[in-house]
C-alpha cells in the first residue's frame, strides 16, 4: 500500500488552536512529516484529521534561559546541528545530529517530531536520555514537565496524550560537564545499529554525575542506569570506562536483525560507550 488513506487536514494558527483540534479523536499532529507520512502511506497510521504545526514559530526556538538550554519542539534537527549555544554546551547534540539521516531529512525533520515517534533507533532519544533532559507538554489546562527519562512508554508510544502537544526539552547546564555521542550504522545516512551518549559532569578527577544514553538496543527509556551507577563517585580514567561499558553492554537488550546479531551488537555498545565516556572527558576538562 502507498497511498493514505483519506484523511483531513488543518493548520494550526497558534499553540492554543493545535491543542482545541488535537482534543478530537484520531487526531495527529504533522510536524517534518518524515516519520508519519510514510507510515501513513503505508497504513500503519490512519488518523483522521492531522494538525500541521509547521505555521507555530514560537515552537521553534533554541536559547540559553535561566540555565538551561531551551529547544523548541519545532526547532529543525539542521537548526539544533547549527546553534552555536547548543554546541558549546552539549556537543553530544552536535554529534548525534551529524549523524541523524542525511541533510534533507534533518532540514526538515524536528526535535519534536523524533521524541514523539519515540523509534527505539531515534539518536535524539539517547542523548536527550545521557542530558536528563525535560519535556514540557502543552495541556488543555496549562503545561506538565516530564523528564525525557519518563516519556517514553515503549516503542513507538510516549505519555504525550489526547488533546496535548510537546512543546520544548529543557536540559539543565552544569558546571564542569563535557558530552559526546558515538553511533556505529551500517552505510552514511542510515539508522543506527548501535550508539551511546554520555553527559560526564566532574569536578576535578572525580565523576560528579554520569549520563549514559543507548540507542537501538533495547536500553530501558534509552538508559544504562547500572553503568551510570558505576561511574558516580569514581576517578575518570580508562580503566573506570572501560568497567563502565562492559556494565552497559551487559544491561542492555539488543534483539538480533538485519543490522547484525545480538553478540556484535553487545561488543558495539561496550566500544562506543567507552567512546563516548572518554571525549565526554577530554571535553570537560577543556
Ligand atoms: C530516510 C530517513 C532516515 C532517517 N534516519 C534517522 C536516523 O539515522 N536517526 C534518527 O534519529 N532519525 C532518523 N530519521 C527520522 C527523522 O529524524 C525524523 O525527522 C523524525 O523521526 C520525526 O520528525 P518529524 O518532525 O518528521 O516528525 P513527524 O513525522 O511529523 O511526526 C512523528 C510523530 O511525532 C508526532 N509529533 C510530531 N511533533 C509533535 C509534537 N510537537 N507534539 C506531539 N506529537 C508530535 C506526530 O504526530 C507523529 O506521531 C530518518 C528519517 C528518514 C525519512
Amino acid at each position: 500500500m502507498q497511498v493514505p488513506s483519506h484523511v483531513e487536514y488543518e493548520r494550526a494558527t497558534s499553540v492554543e488552536h493545535a491543542l482545541s483540534l488535537l482534543s478530537r479523536p484520531e487526531t495527529r499532529v504533522v510536524a517534518g512529516g518524515h516519520s508519519l507520512i510514510p507510515m501513513m502511506k503505508l497504513r500503519l497510521a490512519q488518523p483522521e484529521l492531522l494538525v500541521d504545526i509547521n505555521g507555530l514559530a514560537e515552537l521553534a526556538f533554541i536559547t540559553l534561559d535561566g540555565g538551561q538550554l531551551r529547544i523548541g519542539a519545532l526547532a529543525r534537527h539542521a537548526d539544533l546541528l547549527d546553534s552555536a549555544v547548543a554546541g558549546q554546551h552539549f556537543p553530544i547534540f552536535h554529534d548525534a545530529e551529524r549523524v541523524v539521516a542525511d541533510p534533507i531529512v534533518r532540514l526538515w525533520g524536528t526535535v519534536g517530531g523524533s521524541l514523539c515517534q519515540a523509534d527505539p533507533s531515534e539518536d535524539l532519544s539517547a542523548a536527550f536520555a545521557a542530558a536528563r533532559a525535560t519535556a514540557v507538554i502543552k495541556t488543555p489546562d496549562g503545561e506538565r514537565t516530564v523528564p525525557v527519562r519518563e516519556f517514553h512508554r515503549g516503542p513507538y508510544e510516549t505519555v504525550v496524550g489526547r488533546g496535548e502537544l510537546l512543546a520544548e526539552i529543557r536540559v539543565p547546564l552544569r558546571p564542569g560537564t563535557g558530552s559526546a555521542y558515538e553511533k556505529v550504522s551500517r552505510r552514511v545516512g542510515d539508522w543506527s545499529i548501535a550508539a551511546a551518549g554520555a553527559v560526564l559532569c566532574l569536578a576535578g578527577q572525580q565523576i560528579q554525575e554520569a549520563g549514559l544514553g543507548l540507542t537501538a538496543v533495547g536500553a530501558e527509556h534509552f538508559v544504562a542506569a547500572e553503568a551510570e551507577d558505576y561511574l558516580r563517585g569514581r576517578a575518570a580514567d580508562d580503566d573506570t570506562f572501560q568497567e563502565a561499558a562492559k556494565i552497559a553492554a551487559e544491561h542492555c537488550h539488543p534483539s538480533a536483525d538485519q543490522r547484525g546479531p545480538e553478540d556484535f551488537k553487545r561488543h558495539l555498545v561496550a566500544e562506543l560507550t567507552a567512546r563516548a565516556l572518554r571525549r565526554a572527558a577530554d571535553r570537560a576538562s577543556t
